[in-house]
């Protein structure tokens, strides 16, 4: 038998194993993760009412219910199981454990309480046991959010949203409460750079458009007349989307509905200002760009703001013993390849890039690589595996998740969902444990 061993159950881990678990002879294929929860950041990145993306657990499914690959939940590689212990064990690893740190922006008031990387906050509301006890304050009436990607317009709809417009979606209860109660009025979305060079995508940026108490706002002096010449035609495109979609809210009417959403572009954080260690304000300074790149100009300026959110990217967290990159923040590798036997792909190998269907064609390369590796180098096939790791993991008392369980979990999320929700998360790991 060929034992293959996955870290981390997010999309990376479920296409690698779909594709070994069928294409390698002889293959048992383990999916760890830390949690009692399959499926990553598609159960706690993805926003809660974004669900059509997160259709594809029941593909995920399937691969995780074949007869020769094994959910081993609420195994932390790196505290239950060395990352030796597991190399000993198998003839590869695969790391895939996506990138779960938020990235810093290194200025002063960044300490202060009122400031949530978006990963925490992300996290929170999509019920990760990891920020179950985060209790954001929500308490005043602005928020600015730093970044123009699509994890920046995920936080600001989640704000903007109504409770009756995030029926359907699988928010928390805790979350969905926080927010209905939180005064805010006013949401600031910054970008460094301007609208041609923003990297959110028109469908998110244009749910905007259609929000029941939120306005979008741009200030139009802010918006070029056009597409900038020499860009590759698709890219063009998509800009050209994104200029009429933010021309339409240069048109809106400020006093429309309760809530604005305030798109501002060329504006870097210099400071989040601090009284009593809490956030009261954000200090800025205008950019202008040039050659696309953003540069200061001294001109500064204020927001009132209680709340900071930076959403400007993920770092990979290191395993012990592993070979990573601390000034990336990725797994070491060269191409996927990170030591004899172990592999890597999705956002740990290549940083906080792309969507899921992108991280599907790495994954399925680094399949290929797996396979060939395999075929000109076959193991013994006296490798242990799970037979040696699973008696590990119970002489240390850790309580193994198994699909079965997570299936239990699953149908007890379900069923307590209320308000037209599709699920009610267990954030607490205690929690699911006692179901089992
Ligand atoms: P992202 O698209 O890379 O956006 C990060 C943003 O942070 C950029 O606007 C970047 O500006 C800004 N930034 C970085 N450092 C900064 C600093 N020091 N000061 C100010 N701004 C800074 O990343 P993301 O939004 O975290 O998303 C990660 C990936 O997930 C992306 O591929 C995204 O498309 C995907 N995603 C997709 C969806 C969806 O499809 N609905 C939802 C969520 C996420 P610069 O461009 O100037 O560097």
């Amino acid at each position: 038998m060929i034992n293959i061993a996955i870290v981390g159950s997010g999309p990376s881990g479920c296409y690698i194993a779909d594709m070994l678990s069928k294409k390698v002879a002889d293959a048992q294929v383990d999916i760890y993760d830390r949690l009692p929860t399959p499926f990553g950041l598609v159960r706690a990145g993805v926003a809660p009412d974004h669900q059509g993306t997160k259709n594809i657990v029941r593909q995920f499914e399937r691969t995780l219910t074949r007869d020769n690959v094994r959910f081993v939940g609420n195994v932390n590689i790196g505290t239950d199981l060395s990352y030796d212990e597991l190399k000993a064990e198998y003839d590869v690893v695969a790391l895939t454990i996506g990138a779960l740190k938020d990235r810093t922006l290194g200025i002063p008031g960044e300490e202060l309480a009122g400031v949530y990387g978006s990963g925490e906050f992300v996290a929170w509301y999509n019920g990760h046991p990891d920020q179950a006890d985060l209790n954001p304050d929500l308490s005043g009436n602005a928020v600015a959010i730093i970044g123009n990607g699509n994890v920046a317009l995920d936080i600001s709809r989640i704000l903007a949203k109504t409770a009756a417009e995030m029926n359907s979606s699988d928010i928390t209860a805790d979350a969905q409460t926080a927010i209905d109660a939180s005064p805010v009025q006013d949401i600031y979305l910054i970008g460094r750079r301007g609208p041609v060079e923003a990297s959110f995508t028109n469908a998110e940026l244009s749910e905007f458009g259609e929000l029941e108490r939120c306005v979008a706002l741009v200030d139009p002096a802010q918006l070029p007349a056009g597409v900038p010449e020499n860009l590759d035609p698709k890219a063009a495109k998509a800009i050209e989307k994104n200029l009429e979609t933010l021309r339409g809210y240069a048109a809106n009417n400020t006093d429309s509905k309760p809530v604005r959403l305030h798109v501002m572009f060329c504006a870097s954080p210099l400071e989040i200002l601090g009284d009593n260690g809490k956030v009261c304000g954000l200090k800025l300074e205008k950019n202008k760009m040039i050659d696309g790149r953003p540069q200061a100009t001294g001109d500064t300026f204020q927001l009132d703001v209680q709340t900071v959110i930076p959403a400007i990217g993920y770092r990979s967290e290191a395993i012990e013993g592993m070979p990573f990159d601390d000034q990336r923040g990725i797994v070491r590798n060269e191409g996927g390849a990170v030591e004899a036997g172990v592999y890597t792909a999705g956002w740990c190998k290549r940083g906080p890039q792309g969507v899921i269907p992108a991280n599907r064609a790495d994954a399925m390369a680094v399949a290929k690589q797996i396979i060939a590796d395999l075929e000109a180098n076959t193991p013994a096939g006296d490798s242990q595996g799970f037979a040696a790791t699973g008696e590990l993991l119970r002489q240390r008392g850790i309580r193994i998740v198994s699909f079965a369980d997570w299936q239990q979990i699953n149908q007890a999320e379900t069923e307590r969902a209320e308000n037209g929700k599709l699920r009610e998360k267990f954030n607490r790991i205690d929690d699911m444990l006692a179901l089992l």
